[in-house]
């Protein structure tokens, strides 16, 4: 553990060292998370020339601890509008999967009416990430997106990927239809939530709770996990009929990934549960 913990200050000061020279003067290229002016070339410890947030803020991520009092209260605020649709759309899902689970006729019936229905609800979960990313974890203004991405190169280089996404997309669609549209549900459902989660993680690191923190990466890694096991699932369906072997694995994976999709959603909503109280017990 100490060399692990060795290894990682030691990556952590490589990695800094490549933010900022010897004289704490920012090298890389970094905008203010406030107002997005560039910050090369000005010293980590002062203020932003042009909005006078602090420099160290965008370029490492204060502790809430060190920063204004206001912050983690409106974090805290801000946590509600992840935390009651998430305990709702949780609470909608128990409902779904009870009243499947009453009208089944069999186990196999069961497995995969539970499935469905727990990929039903999993679909409408990003939309609450999608909520938390933009409000909640998310840490940049509106001006900061601007400086970033509405300048020529940025625009250039990202109308570029769109456009070779889209190609790809189309491609994929009328070639291998099913998969393409497998890949997509599945990837719609899990990257939100995953990405929120991992954003989550990196909050709780500046609150600072490294053991929320490590929780929260976990979760979006079996969020990642679970997804890859659902498409699985959706493609050995197709797969399946009619051969005895592989019917019986996709039972057990139906049934796992069903187990695992409800213990994660439980495990999230605790994550929640924990983050709105760390956060009010720093807001006072
Ligand atoms: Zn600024």
């Amino acid at each position: 553990l100490g060399l692990a913990s060795t290894l990682a200050s030691r990556r952590k000061r490589l990695k800094a060292a490549a933010l900022v020279d010897g004289d704490n003067r920012v090298v890389a290229h970094r905008l203010c998370i406030r107002c997005g002016a560039s910050l090369r070339g000005q010293i980590v410890d002062e203020g932003c020339p042009s909005c006078a947030h602090p420099i160290y803020d965008s370029i490492y991520g204060a502790f809430l601890i060190d920063s204004s009092p206001l912050e983690p209260k409106r974090l805290r605020r801000r946590s509600d509008m992840v935390y009651y649709p998430a305990l709702f759309l949780g609470t909608l899902t128990l409902i779904g999967l009870i009243m499947t689970a009453a009208a089944s006729r069999s186990f196999v019936h069961a497995v995969n009416g539970l499935f469905n229905v727990g990929l039903f609800f999993a679909m409408l979960a990003p939309l609450v990430a999608l909520v938390g990313l933009l409000v909640f974890t998310g840490r940049h203004s509106i001006e900061y997106y601007q400086a970033r991405y509405f300048n020529a190169p940025a625009l250039i280089k990202h109308g570029v990927l769109l456009v070779v996404v889209f190609v790809a997309l189309c491609f994929a669609f009328h070639y291998i239809e099913s998969f393409t549209a497998a890949v997509l549900r599945v990837a719609f459902g899990t990257l939100p939530v995953a990405l929120f989660l991992q954003r989550l993680g990196r909050l709780m690191g500046r609150v600072p709770s490294r053991k929320l923190s490590s929780a929260s990466q976990l979760a979006a890694v079996i969020a990642v996990l679970l997804g890859i096991a659902a498409l699985g699932v959706l493609l050995l369906r197709r797969a399946a009929p009619g051969n005895r072997e592989l019917e019986g694995f996709l039972v057990t994976l139906t049934f796992m990934t069903t187990l695992g999709g409800i213990g994660l959603g439980c495990f999230i909503l605790r994550l929640l549960y924990l983050a709105r109280r760390t956060l009010r017990a720093v807001a006072c």
